[in-house]
């Protein structure tokens, strides 16, 4: 579940501004640029845009993520009430070289052990991909 908000959108529309006035300074300065090194210049900066934008829809997920333990979640197993362990932390580098900073919650069961994301069950965050 994502959460769109003004903030957010405001962001957005300002991150796509400077990469149109970017490019632009950059075509002003580089006039007989070859369409590879066009292309180079935009790919830079699409790739930080890219980035941000994959972050905030991961923090929007978050805020579901911290929604979900408060929620109190129960054991799959047992029934016992679970209690939050901390969050995951994952730093990953995506398109661009560009790196970004996933956090969720995890929960441990205090009965039985075991432990799950109540945002996304089992699912785990692996090597450059994010998998739901
Ligand atoms: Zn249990």
């Amino acid at each position: 579940m994502v959460r769109w908000s003004d903030e957010l959108e405001t962001r957005w529309r300002q991150l796509s501004e400077d990469v149109l006035v970017g490019m632009k300074e950059w075509r002003l300065a580089h006039p007989k640029a070859t369409l590879r090194e066009i292309e180079a210049a935009m790919d830079e900066r699409l790739a930080k845009v890219r980035a941000r934008m994959l972050e905030d829809v991961a923090l929007a997920s978050r805020a579901a993520d911290l929604a979900a333990v408060d929620e109190r979640v129960r054991c799959p197993q047992c029934g016992q009430e679970m209690e939050a362990r901390g969050q995951e932390v994952r730093t990953l580098t995506t398109t661009g070289d560009q790196t970004i900073t996933l956090r969720r919650s995890y929960a441990v069961c205090p009965s039985c052990g075991e432990g799950l994301f109540p945002s996304g069950g089992k699912s785990r965050i692996v090597g450059r991909h994010i998998r739901e």
